[in-house]
């Protein structure tokens, strides 16, 4: 399902055209025509689904096209940490760049003068708030939040905040609620703890379970970090260990399939490739020749990855890192079909640890990160993960939004 067909409010589409989606991922096709229904939710989504846009376009969509009340916190997201607070707040500002709508988040281990900050929005009125547990009970405490027009109540990662004994704090949250309101509730498992915390807060819930493919286990998975410039040397060194009968190269981009392919073919590999910018008749050639052992490395695009049946490869190579977690399953289960046994590797750049690390939370396994041989020179750390740093929930961030946004009238201002 295409963004366009939901039919957002125009500044929320350019938004999540600003952010690149096109499509909506499994969860977000399911849970977002439900939640504009007015249902309350149970999902079982992980991350790396597509989870966090799935709650948040469609408050946000009613957000914009329904009165709100604006002396008062609309939606509230509880998250188990700061890391999630900041990840939400991040997908938040993209999304509703173009919108008039505001929010804050509010997290422990900030000082005195975040937290005056966090309290004149939660005083006079912010659209949506993303909280840990603990910070928002402190301001609760005092006496001083406006959730009189509360109408979106948001767990995310519900079953972390139960393991890290949150479950008193929640319901002393919830008490303070209006009792009119929808409820969504996110976790990445459902044992009987949540279970009970969405009978306790959940009205007739629609439930949603998105079952995340994994990798079959006879698999062996390992991955290079490396610099760039080293893959090409890397990916003949790894081909030339063994006597790879039938091994695919994925690689992100046809330019990429087509340099990688022109420098195979130098070193004299039997090698083919196939990409978009081929015809027909020409990959259905190649892939002939490599079923028929005529080639035994064939360099690709992820037209690839899916649906088509290639038997016995012993070896996948991910060039690039995959776009994501699914794509990263779908290529590498082209190898150990029909119970084989079968290798994957991924090359993975310094610029791509935090990408990676996404796909391990994903499949739930962190591959063995493989030592690049001394003749390549020194290689990255795989510890030096490049997270995106800042604090998009920060007192500038807030500020900015709220200068950027309230006193305009409430129309939308586009950034030329
Ligand atoms: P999440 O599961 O919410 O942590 O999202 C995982 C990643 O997928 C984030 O980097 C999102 O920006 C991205 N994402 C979410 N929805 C889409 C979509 N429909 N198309 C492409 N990327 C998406």
């Amino acid at each position: 399902m295409y963004f366009a067909d939901f039919g957002f409010d125009d500044d929320l589409m350019d938004g999540i055209d600003a952010m690149g989606y096109e499509k909506a991922t499994p969860v977000q096709a399911q849970v977002i025509p439900l939640i504009l229904e007015g249902r309350d939710i149970i999902a079982a989504a992980q991350t790396g689904t597509g989870k966090t846009a799935a709650f948040l376009l469609p408050v946000l969509e009613q957000l914009l096209t329904k009165p709100h009340d604006e002396r008062s916190v609309n939606a509230l997201i509880i998250v188990p940490t700061r890391e999630l607070a900041t990840q939400i707040s991040q997908a938040l500002e993209g999304i509703a760049y173009y919108t008039n709508i505001s929010f804050i988040s509010v997290y422990g281990g900030t000082g005195g003068a975040l937290f005056a900050s966090e309290r004149k929005a939660l005083e006079t009125g912010v659209d949506i708030v993303i909280c840990t547990p603990g910070r928002m009970i402190s301001h609760l405490n005092m006496g001083y939040v406006k959730l009189g027009g509360l109408k979106y109540l948001i767990l995310d990662e519900a079953d972390r905040m139960l393991d890290m004994g949150f479950y008193e704090d929640i319901i002393k949250i919830i008490s303070y609620l209006p009792k009119e309101r929808q409820n969504l509730l996110f976790s990445a498992t459902m044992p009987p703890a949540i279970r009970k915390l969405a009978n306790t807060i959940l009205h007739n819930p629609a439930e949603i379970n998105i079952a995340i493919s994994k990798p079959p286990e006879q698999i062996t998975q390992g991955a290079f970090v490396v610099y760039e410039p080293q893959k090409p040397g890397l990916v003949k060194y790894v081909l030339k260990q063994k006597e790879f009968a039938s091994v695919i190269v994925f690689c992100s981009s046809k330019l990429s399939v087509k340099k990688l392919y022109e420098e195979l073919k130098r070193a004299k590999f039997a090698v083919g490739s196939i990409h978009s910018d081929l015809e027909q008749d020409q990959r259905e050639q190649v892939l002939l020749d490599f079923k028929s052992k005529k080639l035994s490395i064939l360099v690709a695009t992820d037209i690839l990855s899916r649906g088509i049946d290639i038997e016995d490869i012993d070896l996948v190579i991910n060039y690039d890192v995959p776009h994501d977690g699914e794509d990263y399953v779908h290529r590498i289960g082209r190898t150990a079909r029909a119970a084989t046994k079968g290798t994957a590797y991924t090359f993975i750049t310094d610029k791509e640890l935090f990408k990676f690390h996404k796909i391990e939370k994903l499949i739930g396994k962190e591959v063995e990160k493989l030592p690049v041989p001394a003749e390549f020179g020194p290689a990255p750390s795989p510890a030096a993960r490049t997270e995106r740093s800042g604090n998009a929930g920060g007192e500038g961030q807030r500020n900015k939004k709220k200068r950027r946004y309230k006193g305009n009238g409430g129309g939308a201002k586009k950034p030329q």
